[in-house]
């Protein structure tokens, strides 16, 4: 929403508008109390301290009568606590007064009230007596108190003492007036520094957001791999490194997709147009030769299960990827779905000399989706077949241990390159080692075999040395 104040244009709900807001009410708040303790209690404390002061006084005086520093006790008291005492014993032996000093004495003063009390002293029963004695002369009211105590002198005598204070009630309304102007000074001052205070830090946190958000504009008009730029705090600065991520990231996947269509476009145009050509060829050559047609034939079989296998590989994986494939866990003996899997390899393997060992000595169990776990094993399984080395060996090793069942897919073929290991992983990457993809495969069977182990919470991975062979391997909790 926008306001206008003063002819100028505020956004009500902008971080900038909002920190003045708060610091602005935050000064205010402060001044509140302010005002409310230092002029409310004093007029309504004042007394009560001087009550308690005077109290206090007397207890200490009592106690410390009798005492040799007693006279010096007293002066010290009155100097410092501005109050007048008036020691004496009833018999009208002045033990303590400030007109025993040299000067003029300032109790000089209190003579009259010095009476009054000494009067109401006599006649009061519990031997104290606390007067509030008000002087038509002067502009401030006196707090009296007085006590009378037993003591015994040296001598073994015992004489009635008698402690008078006298502490004067100043009117405290010449203090709130000076307060009072002090006090506007401070809150106009305050509520200056307050509205700079916020106009400064809202433009420190403002001007990175502001950046952040331009920056983010940029992005979303399909400017990937944009720079956002934080400062003067971490969490801003934070929130700059993560949107640069991101848009590093979304540049990448921007690339990858890129990758992945022209991908998809050229392996399926290959077998595409192999179709097409061996068609044609049988139309216009073959199709009155059995034999040859026959064999024209199966290469378009051929070619078209690989369609179906590539087409059926994207389709898992875009299903996997999306979160729209559902794995559907029960109990399983993986053992039994890699022996299925190795029979299937049977002929193949008599055919072609290829050897695959499947090393499980006892009957493992898991908790996992079947299909899938059997579509992961066969990728692996199929890969080692297609790169293994010339000992054409493959051996499939389960076992369990500390909860997991772990399975090895081994090949003793030229191996993947370090640097190439992490990215195996990835949707149609294919290792600058290996040559045979041309014939063979979608690129898409090891992203297949991560997104499948993710899925059911274990981990996959795999080692390899080249030119000695790889192991890829993952675990499923037992
Ligand atoms: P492809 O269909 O190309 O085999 P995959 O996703 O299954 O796709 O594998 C990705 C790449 O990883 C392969 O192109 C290959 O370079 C490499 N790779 C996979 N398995 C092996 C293996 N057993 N030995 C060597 N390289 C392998």
């Amino acid at each position: 929403m926008k306001l206008n104040v003063l002819g100028m244009n505020f956004d009500s709900k902008s971080l900038r508008f909002k920190l003045w807001v708060y610091f602005a009410l935050f000064a205010v708040l402060i001044m509140v109390l302010l005002w409310f303790l230092q002029i409310y209690f004093l007029h309504y404390n004042y007394e009560e301290m001087k009550i308690a002061e005077t109290n206090r006084i007397a207890q200490a005086l009592i106690s410390n009568y009798g005492q040799e520093n007693f006279t010096e006790f007293c002066a010290n008291v009155s100097s410092t606590s501005d109050i007048y005492i008036h020691v004496e014993e009833a018999t009208g032996n002045v033990i303590y007064s400030p007109m025993m000093g040299e000067d003029t004495p300032p109790a000089y003063m209190y003579f009259r009230e010095l009476r009054t009390t000494q009067e109401e002293l006599i006649h009061s029963k519990n031997h104290t007596v606390s007067l509030l004695l008000e002087d038509a002369t002067t502009d401030y009211n006196t707090l009296a108190y007085a006590r009378e105590i037993e003591s015994t002198r040296e001598d073994g005598s015992v004489v009635n003492v008698r402690f008078f204070i006298f502490s004067p009630l100043y009117p405290v309304e010449s203090t709130i007036t000076i307060l009072t102007h002090q006090l506007v000074y401070v809150t106009i001052i305050s509520l200056v520094f307050s509205l700079m205070l916020g106009i400064f830090l809202a433009g420190r946190i403002a001007r990175p957001l502001h950046n952040i958000t331009e920056s983010a504009k940029e992005l979303a008009r399909g400017k990937y791999g944009t720079v956002f730029h934080g400062e003067n705090y971490t969490e801003i600065i934070n929130l700059a490194d993560t949107l640069t991520y991101t848009s590093v990231e979304l540049e990448k996947s921007n690339a990858l997709q890129k990758d992945i269509m022209a991908n998809v476009s050229h392996d399926l145009k290959t077998p595409l147009t192999m179709v097409k050509s061996y068609a044609e060829m049988i139309r216009d050559l073959s199709g009155d030769n059995p034999e040859k047609r026959n064999a024209h034939l199966q290469v378009i079989i051929d070619e078209a299960d690989r369609l179906n296998h590539l087409v059926n590989d994207m389709l898992s994986l875009s299903r996997l990827q999306t979160g729209a494939m559902i794995i559907e866990k029960k109990p399983f003996s993986i053992k039994e779905v890699a022996e299925s899997i190795v029979q299937s390899y049977a002929i193949f393997c008599e055919q072609e000399g290829y050897s695959i060992l499947l090393d499980c000595p006892s009957d493992v169990t898991v908790e996992a989706d079947e299909g899938k776990i059997k579509q992961v094993l066969s990728n692996l399984i199929n890969n080692a077949v297609k790169y293994c080395g010339s000992d054409r060996l493959v051996i499939v090793s389960i076992k369990t241990a500390h909860g997991h069942v772990r399975c090895e897919v081994t090949d003793h073929g030229m191996g993947i390159a370090p640097e190439e290991l992490d990215n195996i992983w990835d949707r149609y990457y294919k290792a600058s080692t290996n040559h045979v993809r041309t014939t063979s495969g979608s690129g898409l069977g090891l992203s297949i075999v991560k997104e499948i182990i993710l899925l059911h919470g274990g981990t996959y991975g795999v080692k390899s040395e080249q030119g000695k062979g790889s192991t890829f391997w993952f675990e499923l909790a037992h």
